[in-house]
Order: structure tokens, then sequence, then C-alpha cells
């Protein structure tokens, strides 16, 4: 029998909220995440599959009180200003926002109008999060991006010139990728003004193309993440989680909710959410998704309970990849003195250097920040 998401929040407790939007113009052919390639009419039937999903939200709890939104994807830029004003209007009616609510949209050059940033900025958008990965042709090419680098650059000009706060997404270990390439990317990403970067390592990811058939000549990642840290420093952004470097209190605020184990809303196929205990997940599947909705049962496809070594296990991890880490005093309280030395005992051993010297916490240095998955596996819950 489908276990049904009973999540209930607190009323007046604030949340976090994450939009999946399940399109993209073509599919990247490394890419996992859940999306397809829409035609007009499924673009408006998925909003008004999403105006049902959020029905069975506000059945469930009060009215949500947002402290971030994440509008994600999928390239949430493929809907149209008119779609999106109906996004908006949807959201403005089904949920409360906090005044220093720092709402996030993920934007990808080539499908990003100025129709849309000045409906954003008219709305209550803070940052928009855009899909540059590179601003070398080459690599653009070789991962089969729609958009070239002029596109990117002239993104960020317009997202600037909105007084809109940037964020940057960049990929390294790409096919014959070469450092000097990166290196020119991080400079006219920050020439542009970003104030945020998050950068990725190439993963060949089961079910996508690269998966089951790995491109040649891949780049490893090592020099390239060791250039980052190293260079990003020195122009001012401060590492603050394994993939994610920000102007001084720039940091995206939606994703320090996530790593610091905080409820959140999930909306869209694929979305997930958690209410601080029950983790649950829709289908990855739009047809399935509207169907199920239709029928006024929730999409969703899985839920589960995380509770005491395993949640604190997963707590655990989340925290280390931040630089503030796990708060020793806090852990002993939530979970007790035998867990807190579990955790130290997995982590006897290690080399020093793999740890930040910070008073009170167990938080990794950047040297740990590049070796952070041999980590996590001593951590087994
Ligand atoms: S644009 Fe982004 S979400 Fe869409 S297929 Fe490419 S990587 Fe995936």
């Amino acid at each position: 029998m489908r276990r049904r998401n009973n999540t209930r929040l607190e009323p007046t407790s604030p949340v976090s909220l994450y939009v999946h939007i399940p399109f993209c113009r073509s599919k990247c052919p490394y890419c996992a995440f859940y999306s397809v390639i829409p035609t007009p009419v499924e673009v408006t039937a998925f909003l008004e599959a999403l105006e049902g999903e959020i029905g069975f939200l506000s059945k469930s709890s009060d009215r949500p009180l947002l402290r971030t939104a994440y509008i994600g994807g999928g390239t949430p830029t493929l809907l149209s200003p008119a779609d999106w004003e109906r996004l908006i209007t949807v959201l403005e009616s089904a949920f409360s926002f906090l005044p220093t609510a720092e709402v996030t949209v993920e934007a990808n050059p080539g499908s990003l109008a100025r129709e849309h940033l000045a409906l954003w900025k008219d709305w209550r958008v803070s940052r928009v999060s855009l899909g540059v990965q590179s601003l070398q042709d080459e690599d653009l090419l070789a991962m089969g991006r729609p958009h070239d680098s002029r596109q990117a650059l002239e993104s960020m000009a317009e997202i600037k010139g909105k007084g809109l706060s940037l964020s940057v997404d960049l990929l390294f270990g790409l096919p014959a990728q070469k450092l000097q390439g990166w290196s020119d990317t991080l400079r006219r990403v920050l020439d542009e003004g970003a104030e945020h970067l998050s950068i990725y390592e190439l993963t060949l990811e089961d079910g996508t193309p690269w998966g089951s058939h790995p491109p040649r000549d891949l780049a490893a990642g090592y020099p390239f993440y060791r250039w980052a840290q190293y260079y990003l420093e020195k122009k001012g952004l401060l590492q603050y989680e394994i993939a994610s470097f920000s102007k001084p209190r720039r940091w995206c605020r939606h994703n320090v909710a996530y790593w610091s184990g905080a409820p959140f809303l999930g909306i869209g196929p694929s979305a997930w959410g958690y209410d601080g205990t029950v983790r649950t997940g829709n289908v990855a599947d739009l047809e399935r998704y509207r169907w199920l909705i239709e029928k006024g049962i929730r999409p969703t496809l899985f839920s589960e309970r995380l509770e005491g070594k395993r949640r604190a296990f997963e707590l655990s991890v989340l925290a280390l990849r931040t630089r503030w880490g796990i708060r020793i005093q806090e852990y002993r309280r939530l979970w007790g003195d035998q867990m807190l030395k579990d955790l130290q005992d997995s982590l006897e051993g290690l080399p020093p250097c793999l740890f930040r010297k910070a008073p009170g916490r167990i938080a990794l240095s950047k040297q740990g920040m590049r070796v952070g998955n041999t980590i996590w596996e001593r951590l087994v819950p």
C-alpha cells in the first residue's frame, strides 16, 4: 500500500520551500536531475498540478510561513513570463513570507529573458543562481549545453543590472578541460559581479548517457578544486561548504538551512521534503505526478522516518560539509554522550590537518574538504 505523506509542520515555525520545475530545453548527457523537454500544453498542465499539490499542503497545515524559497529544476526560465505570473500568484496565495525571506530562482543562459528579471525583481526574488558551468566554449560544447559563453556573459550582466544577487554554478573535471580555461572562467565570473559560486566536479551518474558511456579525456578534478580554493579565497570569498563560496555573509540561506537539518517543504515532481523527523520524496514522473493529483492523491513516492543513530549520522555529514561543522555541546544534548563518543571514535586517527581549529566544534579544514567523501565513509550509521 502506498505510504502517504502525513507531514505536519508546526503552524508558526518558519520553513524553507523548494519548488521543482521539471523542464529543460534539452537533456545534458551527465544530468541525473528529473526533467523533460516540454510542450506548452505540458507546462500549463504542470502548473495546474502544482496548484493541486499546494492544495494538499494547505489542507494539512496552517498557511506555511517561509524563511527561504528556492525555485529550481530543471530550468525555471523555460516557463514563460505569463507562466511565471501564474506561479507567483499561486505561491503568494498559499504561503506567507517572512519580511527577510530569501528567494532564489535558478536560471539558464539562453532562456533567461529580461521579462523574467523584471517580474522577479517586482516580486520577492533576491538571488538568481545561473547555470553558467564554464565560460570556455569548447567546454560548453563538450557538455552539450545549449548556450555559449557570450550568452552566459550577457545573462550575468543583466542579472547584475537588475540589482539582483548573482550566484553562478560551475563544473570541473570535464572532457579535455584545461586549468588555464578554468582559471579564466573563475576570474571573469568574479569580474561580472558574482557574489556566490557553487563549483561541482562532474560525476558519472547511473542512468545518464555519460554514466553508461563515459567521454574520453576526462580531466582529473583535484587540481581544479585546489585552484578554486586558493584563488577564490584570495579574491575575498569564503568557502562555507564543500562546493560553495561566497562574499562575506552572502551565503545561500536556503542551502544552509538544509545542511543544518531544518525542516523544508518540497513540491513538484521528484522534490523532497523533511519535517524534522520524516523525509518524503515525490514521484519523478510528470505524467504520474499529474495523474495522482487529479485523483486527489498526494504525489508521494516514499516517506521514511529518520531517527536515532541514522538521523545523527545524516546530520553529522551535512554539518561537516559546512565550515561551521558540528557543535559539540549541541550534539551531546541531542544525541547523548555515547553517540558523541561514537562520532569521535569514527574520526580517530585522521590527520589533524583535515580539521580546522574551531573551539567547541568539529569542522573540516580546506584540506579536509578536499577529501570529504573519505571522511563520510568512516561515519557509517
Ligand atoms: S540544464 Fe541543468 S537540469 Fe537541465 S538537463 Fe542540463 S544539467 Fe540537467
